[in-house]
């Protein structure tokens, strides 16, 4: 029986890890679990899988759940340190890092310097504090299992470590990428898309913030990052494929030519699953893929034109230190004033390069050079905005 610690329950990722694991009850428990402020869907996740802890974002939030759920025996907890601690418990085998943005970094190192398992969909912690964050993975010898479907697709087709021991062989990842809900619109089109337009995606359910990034590709950059980070490479090491089935969800080319890929239909499920279980598989109730409904592949080169949120990730990676988490900041800040309708929708990779620029970077050398990157960006980003600087 493997116990699990939920980080971001009531999110996209945990209520797709809240199905697994209620599909394998004799495989898996809830210890743990955590929620920002949806006090209903806690309640509810409470009722279903009886955590032994649960941790809400405020003392409000974590009172309302307890009165909820008096008749249950649960701990019922609020704040920083006691995410750092679900995720630390000495019970819990493995933590699933699902918290949306920057917020998922302290709670999953936490759980890294509890050498537990880490099941990796927070791509937000890996890309800000990137070499930090490996480091940690290495010294604390910890098994770090990437969620993020792409990523989880080059793991399933890179020889089975992540030491890079094999990666020689390795000549390129190719990482895929839907192209959004925006791919062929014009940047005309763009200019006034609502959030309600861009958080539909084509092919994947998920989280505002994800959807959003989705569309205008910073998805894409952070996930360039990630990659990096994860398989030991650099952005020309990695080549973005735009693929708007979302069937192949990543390839890895290989000295020889042959090409690798991992395919299947866009249910973060499988993903989940594999991390769960992983050397092993279990069913996940996925429909069987079709490919004589699906027919046709199609494959596009990504437009940095229309699109230059990848490029940004690109450069913030060569610009090394900081640069990744003020970019992944100014983006953290440009989406949510979006989303509040401050700004439009192609103004947010207009804050996120203004940001970028006139930041100053500096080397990673402790989390603290990291938070203070965060909160400079933000408030920089916050000040972009309201100034209107970007136009
Ligand atoms: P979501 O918005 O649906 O859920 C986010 C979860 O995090 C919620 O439980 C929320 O309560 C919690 N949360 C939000 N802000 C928080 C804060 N400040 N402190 C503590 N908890 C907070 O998001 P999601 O779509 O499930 O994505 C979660 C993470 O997984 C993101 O990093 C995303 O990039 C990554 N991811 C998601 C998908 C997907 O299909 N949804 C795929 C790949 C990677
Ligand atoms: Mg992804």
């Amino acid at each position: 029986m493997q116990k699990i610690c939920l980080l971001g329950a009531t999110g996209s990722i945990g209520q797709s890890t809240l199905d697994i694991i209620a599909q394998h009850p004799n495989k898996f428990s809830l210890e743990c679990a955590s929620a920002h402020s949806s006090v209903e869907k806690m309640a509810d996740i409470c009722r279903r899988f009886t955590p032994r802890r649960v941790v809400m974002g405020s003392e409000k939030t974590r009172d309302q759940l307890a009165v909820l759920c008096s008749d249950l025996a649960i701990s019922f907890e609020w704040g920083e340190a006691a995410l750092e601690s679900i995720a630390a418990d000495s019970n819990v085998d493995q933590v699933m890092a699902a918290i949306m943005g920057f917020a998922g970094l302290k709670p999953t190192l936490a759980g890294i310097r509890a050498q537990k398992r880490i099941l990796l969909a927070n791509k937000e912690s890996l890309v800000t504090a990137g070499k930090l964050f490996m480091d940690e993975v290495a010294k604390y010898n910890v098994t770090l299992l990437p969620i993020d479907s792409e990523h989880n697709a080059i793991f399933q087709s890179l020889p089975q470590n992540l030491d890079g021991a094999h990666t020689q062989d390795v000549r390129k990842l190719l990482l895929t990428a839907s192209g959004g809900p925006f791919r062929t619109w014009s940047v005309g089109d763009m200019q006034n898309v609502t959030p309600e337009q861009a958080c539909k995606h084509p092919n994947w359910s998920m989280g505002q913030k994800i959807s959003i990034d989705s569309a205008t590709l910073m998805n894409k950059g952070l996930e360039l990052i990630e990659a990096c980070w994860l398989f030991n490479m650099s952005p020309a090491d990695v080549s973005v494929v735009v693929h708007p089935e979302s069937i192949i969800h990543s390839m890895v080319a290989y000295c020889d030519g042959s090409v690798i890929s991992q395919m299947g239909n866009p249910d973060m499920k499988i993903p989940i699953a594999y991390g769960l279980t992983w050397p092993e598989r279990i069913s996940t109730q996925v429909a069987d893929l079709n490919l004589f409904e699906i027919a046709q592949l199609n494959f596009e080169q990504p437009d940095l034109q229309r699109f230059p949120n990848l490029r940004l990730a690109s450069d913030a990676w060569y610009m090394g230190g900081t640069a990744m988490a003020v970019l992944n900041a100014a983006n953290e800040v440009a989406v949510a004033a979006f989303l509040n309708k401050q700004i439009g929708f192609l103004d947010i990779a207009q804050v996120n390069e203004k940001v970028l620029t006139s930041a100053e970077v500096v080397a990673v050398d402790s989390l603290e050079t990291v938070f203070d990157a965060d909160l400079y960006s933000r408030n920089l980003a916050r000040d972009v905005i309201s100034h209107g600087h970007f136009l």
